[in-house]
């Protein structure tokens, strides 16, 4: 896979993991969503660290992806809606776990697993 190939193909898994649909119409008895992320990925060039933290109102779109540190990946970023969403469901207000990046080190790489990691804690706060 080319660069340009592995970057399209990036976008468009991007662009379908934007629903397109608001926090607040999605889930209705939320009144935020707190995302608090570490990102880190070790290379050859040392372990640059990264850390976000954002808060999803009613208002904003739902769109739970955050990109890999590591610019060369071949996946689209670490998708969180599946832990939002369980964590919503079962009315927890607070959860906290890793993931692994699933993509490659780089496409002219495809051997090598991507070293990208990101721990979160995402707290949610219900609608009394
Ligand atoms: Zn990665």
């Amino acid at each position: 896979m080319t660069r340009a190939e592995s970057d399209k193909l990036k976008r468009m898994v991007k662009m379908n993991a934007h629903m397109g649909i608001r926090m607040g119409e999605l889930y209705p008895k939320v009144e935020s969503i707190e995302i608090h992320c570490e990102l880190t990925h070790r290379s050859f060039c040392g372990a640059p660290h990264e850390k976000r933290t954002w808060t999803v109102t009613p208002q904003d779109e739902v769109y739970f992806m955050i990109d890999c540190l590591n610019n060369e990946c071949t996946s689209a970023g670490f998708d969180l809606r599946d832990i939002v969403s369980s964590a919503i469901q079962s009315h927890q207000t607070e959860v906290s776990g890793e993931m692994r990046c699933e993509g490659r080190e780089a496409p002219d790489h495809p051997e090598q697993s991507c070293s990208g990691v990101l721990k979160y804690t995402i707290k949610v706060l219900y609608k009394q």
